[in-house]
């Protein structure tokens, strides 16, 4: 299997050359040079693969129609490594709850972070640990997070050889729940910057680093950001999962309602519709940060700048754009890569936006891959929380709950089963859980306690030079390692 970029680079890539690697060289997103198709015969043969071995094992199916560049047995391993009962909470590792006539949510939420994105990072962590060695080589982790997506990172590479993470952060601006599920990671591999500043001032630190190419070069700057494939790639395993544990036989068909904000959960949908998953709709759900929801219903695909971009409950959906959105148009457009790279790479950077409403193709996001969409507000999820908890004494987080909101708008036949991921546990995002409940939500016994752990966090200002010159003390130059 080799890779090819959106935009249309002449270049093929093998898997293990695109994990380390963040964007194409044209500024584009890698994805597969086609799908491989499942059909009625291999589906039975992964059901059976997780009822008899467990997700591990389907993982490894999965992943094995992807990659060919680890040989077999190796790859297994590291699948098996990373889901377990002990990391996962459970042998079904993400499974489905019955909420209401044909609903069901689908428990990703249950690893280190309790947030879905360490489905696929703790993959990562255990792909990076292993390819590295294969090569000699070190890798340091240099991002920006305002909450899941850094500790999720910092929770997979935590303790793994060759490499390191630098992870900046608003200075006081996150709950005081994330910050000591970061900040009370002791290992010497894991660094975290309080920046004094807001997001955007962590993410331009992130920016200007990578811009300095000398310096990227030297230090072996990398990052683990949503576009990075092999995320996407983890993420289909739990599609199947979801499929498989809701459904008997491969003739009949379910329906995913996504909490989304950049896209790459959701589009791993895509990918295991289009590899020929019985999946009838792939129902997009924002908040207030209606992008993808504008677009649509719309074809109106409109960036937001940070002026229009609201800080929400729901805050892992405060996106002003999509990062993977750039995938699904790819598709969309017939894997046209000079006409996506028209669009990416110099329409929106002009205007900001771009129209398809007037494109036939248009028609078919939702008609040939199934994409309906719909959003939800502060109000909206208040209330989602609170009926959920009176009517079925479930505790759903802030964005789980406007999965739960649109799932129901979309779900009216009731034939089809519709499953709601669930993407975090509430006890992240408790504040407003008492808001809705007027009480706190259940915490998990590992995490009793975590607020009074000795924390280990430098704070600085938000200045590039600064935290250049942290990295430069805390790790040895590639050259040497
Ligand atoms: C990251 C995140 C999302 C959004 O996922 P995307 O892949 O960016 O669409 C939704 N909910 C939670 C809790 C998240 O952490």
């Amino acid at each position: 299997m080799l890779y090819v970029s959106t935009r249309g680079h002449a270049d093929r890539k093998h898997f293990c050359d695109i994990l380390l690697e963040g964007l194409a060289p044209d500024g584009g997103l890698y994805l597969p040079e086609h799908y491989p198709k499942v059909d009625a015969r291999a589906l039975t043969r992964l059901r059976k693969a997780y009822h008899e071995q467990g997700y591990a094992e389907l993982a490894f199916q999965i992943l094995s129609l992807y990659i060919d560049d680890i040989p077999a047995a190796d790859l297994k391993a590291l699948c098996a490594k990373t889901y377990t009962a002990e990391v996962f909470g459970t042998g079904e590792i993400v499974p489905l709850r019955h909420l209401e006539d044909g609903l069901w949510l689908e428990a990703l939420s249950n690893g280190p972070t309790l947030a879905f994105k360490d489905m696929a990072m703790q993959l990562l962590g255990n792909l990076f640990e292993y390819e590295l060695a294969r090569r000699g080589e070190q890798l340091n982790i240099l991002g920006a997070t305002s909450g899941d997506t850094g500790s999720a990172a910092e929770y997979a590479m935590r303790g793994k050889a060759g490499v390191r993470v630098f992870m900046t952060s608003p200075h006081g601006r996150m709950s005081a729940f994330q910050q000591a599920q970061m900040f009370s990671l002791q290992d010497e591999n894991i660094h975290n910057l309080a920046i004094e500043g807001v997001f955007d001032d962590c993410q331009d630190i992130v920016k200007a680093v990578s811009n300095d190419h000398a310096f990227k070069a030297k230090y072996k700057i990398g990052t683990v950001n949503s576009i990075n494939w092999a995320r996407l790639l983890a993420q289909v395993v739990y599609y199947f999962a979801g499929y498989i544990q809701a459904t008997e036989s491969n003739t009949q068909k379910v329906s995913f309602t996504v909490p989304s904000g950049n896209f790459g959960n959701v589009c791993a949908g895509h990918v295991a519709r289009m590899m020929g998953l019985p999946i009838a709709k792939l129902v997009v759900a924002t908040n207030e940060n209606d992008v993808l929801d504008e677009f649509f219903r719309t074809g109106v695909y409109r960036v937001r700048g940070a002026a229009d971009t609201h800080e929400t409950s729901s805050p892992s959906m405060d996106i002003s754009k999509a990062s993977n959105f750039e995938r699904f148009i790819f598709d969309l457009l017939g894997r046209n890569g000079q006409r996506t790279k028209a669009l990416f790479g110099a329409a929106l950077p002009t205007y900001g936006r771009f129209d398809l409403s007037a494109e036939p193709l248009f028609a078919d996001a939702a008609k040939k891959y199934g994409f309906e969409s719909g959003k939800s507000t502060h109000a909206d999820r208040l209330a989602t929380i609170k009926d959920n908890y009176e009517r079925h004494g479930v505790t759903i987080d802030t964005h789980t709950a406007d999965g739960v909101k649109v799932a129901r708008e979309h779900h009216k036949d009731g034939k089809v089963p519709m499953i709601v991921l669930e993407t975090a546990l509430p006890i992240k995002f408790a504040e407003t859980i008492v808001e809705a409940l007027g009480h706190a939500p259940e915490r998990p016994a590992k995490f009793a306690g975590i607020e009074d752990l000795p924390k280990r966090v430098q704070v600085m200002p938000a200045d590039v030079e600064q935290v250049k010159a942290y990295i430069e003390r805390h790790c040895a130059p590639a050259a040497q390692g």
